[in-house]
């Protein structure tokens, strides 16, 4: 088996076989011929049910995951949504971390919730818990994320995998926040993994998408219906951006590591910072689980500040950090998840503080990226206290 950093380069891009092409062709074609009626060339027949260039990201997804197959979305919403329509029905019951992305919250509170499925949080965190609210709830589904998002709190997969499967729950690992690169969430147990594309995979902040990879072939055709049936498959140029991003997945995630523990260290050292969650630090209570299970602590960084105006105002005064959501992009960003991302947590089990922010460290120079946090920080502290917001 080859390493990672040549897996992101060759799997499921080998040169085109009709041309030669090294860089594989972008087939925007809805149709496909038929050499008789009924024959196919290469199985295509209309892009909604398959296509080349989506075919390949599948495939590079799933070799890189070590999954069996793997399907694309238009979305990682839409990914959630084919997972979550092939494993629940009225009846059935989903346990999810209470620091999960707060749309998959969303998703299954509302569009699920009323379709009769039901809901609970636990700390994913805390293993006895979870085999206490799994031994209890008998779940269809048990969804984790690791690192989560916004707090980068870490999940053991394979000990809640165990749980889990004790009682036939089927394990999902929202993997976005890791990538393949970092953590292969189906070598821990786990029977899907989910992916917003949009992120790390993607890479360059110009698509959106999702994708399931799956362990083995159990939901393979069901979930392959439902991409056909709903039309909510990636597009073929969306594909075709996020496969050349892949390419450059090893290089970029070393650079986010080293960047984000650079960003972590400076941080931790200001007066202003109460806490700094960054797996990556001996302190983090996540640390030796993520040591075990990633090879790699990312590119995320979420710090608490003295308030809540401090945390407005810091965000609001970087010059490289562009406030905005999403993460995961060649550039840095920052955001308030109490007011952007994580807004419709409010008043849920996964309300996050506000004092909190959520950094998405890029691959530019590292000491330019903490030039700008600490004048963003000296900002912050000379204008906090004038400035009147009228928020309690
Ligand atoms: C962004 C994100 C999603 C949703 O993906 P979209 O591509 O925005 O639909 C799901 N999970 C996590 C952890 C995310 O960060």
């Amino acid at each position: 088996m080859t390493q990672p950093s040549t897996r992101t380069i060759h799997a499921g891009q080998s040169p085109d076989e009709a041309t030669g092409a090294v860089s594989r062709p972008l087939h925007l074609s809805s149709t496909f011929r038929h050499d008789s009626v009924g024959v196919l060339r290469a199985g295509f027949e209309y892009t909604r049910t398959g296509n080349p260039t989506r075919s390949a990201l599948q495939d590079t997804l799933a070799e890189l995951e070590g999954g069996r197959s793997a399907l694309t979305f238009a979305s990682g919403m839409a990914a959630e949504d084919a997972v979550l329509r092939a494993l629940t029905g009225p009846g059935a019951h989903v346990l999810l971390g209470d620091d999960a992305y707060a749309g998959t919250h969303r998703l299954l509170e509302s569009t699920y919730g009323a379709w009769g499925v039901t809901l609970a949080t636990v700390d994913l965190t805390d293993v006895d818990a979870v085999r206490a609210s799994v031994t209890a709830q008998a779940p269809t589904v048990v969804w984790v994320e690791t690192p989560s998002n916004p707090l980068l709190r870490i999940v053991d997969v394979a000990a809640v995998a165990e749980i889990a499967h004790a009682v036939g729950a089927v394990v999902v690992v929202d993997n976005t926040f890791a990538t393949p690169y970092l953590q292969q969430p189906i070598t821990l147990g786990a029977d899907l993994v989910l992916h917003s594309l949009t992120k790390y995979l993607g890479g360059h902040s110009d698509v959106v998408g999702g994708a399931v990879v799956l362990a083995d072939d159990r939901w393979r055709e069901s979930l392959a219906d439902l991409q056909n049936d709903t039309g909510t498959g990636l597009a073929p140029f969306d594909s075709w951006l996020v496969s050349r991003g892949i390419k450059t997945l090893a290089v970029r995630m070393d650079r986010h590591c080293t960047n984000a523990a650079r960003v972590a260290d400076a941080l931790t050292a200001h007066d202003l910072v109460t806490e700094v969650a960054y797996p990556g630090l001996a302190t983090h209570p996540g640390h030796d689980v993520a040591a075990r299970q990633m090879s790699g602590f990312g590119g995320m960084v979420s710090v608490r500040l003295r308030d809540a105006e401090t945390a407005r105002t810091f965000v609001e005064s970087t010059e490289l950090f562009t406030l905005a959501e999403s993460l995961g992009g060649v550039e840095s960003l920052i955001e308030h998840p109490a007011t952007m991302t994580h807004l419709a947590a409010v008043g849920t089990p996964l309300q996050v503080p506000d004092d909190l922010v959520r950094i998405s460290v890029g691959i530019e120079d590292a000491g330019d990226l903490v030039d700008d946090l600490h004048a963003a920080l000296d900002l912050a502290r000379s204008a906090t206290g004038t400035r009147v917001t009228g928020r309690a």
